[in-house]
């Protein structure tokens, strides 16, 4: 068998051009505030990425820099943020100062504008089965999955990872669509068990090649989620590329889950705006 290559970036301009269309009927610019507490480098290439994605959807962004802050100052950025009218989304980018914690800062957006669902009041609403925005990248899986008409009623998935961003919000939602979720981890006792039985496996780890094809189910969807930085400059997934061989649906990297996560970032600020109240 030779896996189905799930086409992220398709998924993606179908859902640009719907986020545009609505946007179009808001009567307001929906904004998006990106406060960005770090010179990094491969954070300004996000900043740019999402930039450039929400010209497409008729997505203001405004970013503000606030390299060198502290925790206590990006709170009062996010608490000014979450509290302008002209503002329908907030987000938080990473790396944050050393000693600050994502969560604790965070929680100053408040959630009806945390577009990436960043504030540990959102992760709590999504397990509570309540309205609220799950951070992108967990959204997107499920997304991918419901694009793709994958049945997930009574289906077995095993994610692999359980961060706040990515594994546990996608077991959440997983879960909200009543399959039968196994969560793994860096403690695992047998991981490869736990992955040979799931019709769907996610794997959102940050390990180039973890994912090998003895631990696929023959015709599994096979969402990869990871993405590892190879000496080229490239870029390449937690799956191994001998899962082709053996899975029925895989989304690439570049080109699968990262695709989509901006899209729906940009949705979920249209979602903001129309909701504004
Ligand atoms: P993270 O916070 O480092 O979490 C990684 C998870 O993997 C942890 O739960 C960890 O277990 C688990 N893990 C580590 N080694 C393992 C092993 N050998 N076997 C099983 N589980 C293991 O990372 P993250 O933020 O969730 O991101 C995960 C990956 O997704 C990264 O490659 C990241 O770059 C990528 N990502 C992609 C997007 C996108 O848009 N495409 C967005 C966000 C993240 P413990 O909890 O026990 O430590």
């Amino acid at each position: 068998m030779t896996a189905r290559l799930i086409d992220g970036r398709a998924h993606a301009a179908a859902i640009i051009a719907e986020a545009a269309a609505m946007a179009g009927t808001l009567g307001v610019t929906p904004t998006l505030a990106v406060l960005v507490p770090t010179d990094d480098e491969a954070t300004d290439w996000y900043v740019r990425n999402v930039e450039r994605t929400a010209a497409k959807v008729g997505v203001s962004v405004r970013v503000e820099r606030a390299h060198g802050a502290s925790g206590a100052e990006i709170a009062i950025r996010l608490d000014a943020l979450s509290g302008s009218e002209s503002v329908h989304g907030v987000i938080c980018l990473t790396p944050l100062p050393s000693g600050v914690n994502l969560a604790d800062v965070a929680a100053h957006i408040d959630p009806a504008k945390d577009v990436d669902g960043a504030n540990p009041t959102s992760l709590g609403r999504l397990a509570a089965g309540l309205p609220a925005y799950a951070p992108a990248t967990a959204a997107a899986v499920l997304e991918i999955l419901e694009r793709e008409s994958v049945p997930l009623a009574g289906a077995r998935v095993t994610v692999i990872g359980r961060s706040t961003v990515v594994g546990k919000p996608a077991a959440l939602l997983l879960l909200a669509q009543h399959a039968t979720v196994t969560v793994c981890h860096s403690r695992t006792k047998d991981l490869a068990e736990a992955c040979r039985s799931a019709d769907v496996l996610v794997a959102a780890v940050g390990q180039a090649g973890l994912v090998t094809a003895d631990l696929v189910k023959p015709g599994a969807v096979v969402i990869d989620v990871g993405t590892n930085p190879t000496p080229g400059g490239g870029l390449v997934g937690d799956v191994d590329a001998g899962v082709t061989e053996v899975a029925g649906a895989l989304t690439p990297v570049p080109g699968g889950v990262g695709s989509v996560t901006t899209a729906l970032l940009l949705r979920h600020v249209v979602t903001a705006a129309s909701l504004r109240g």
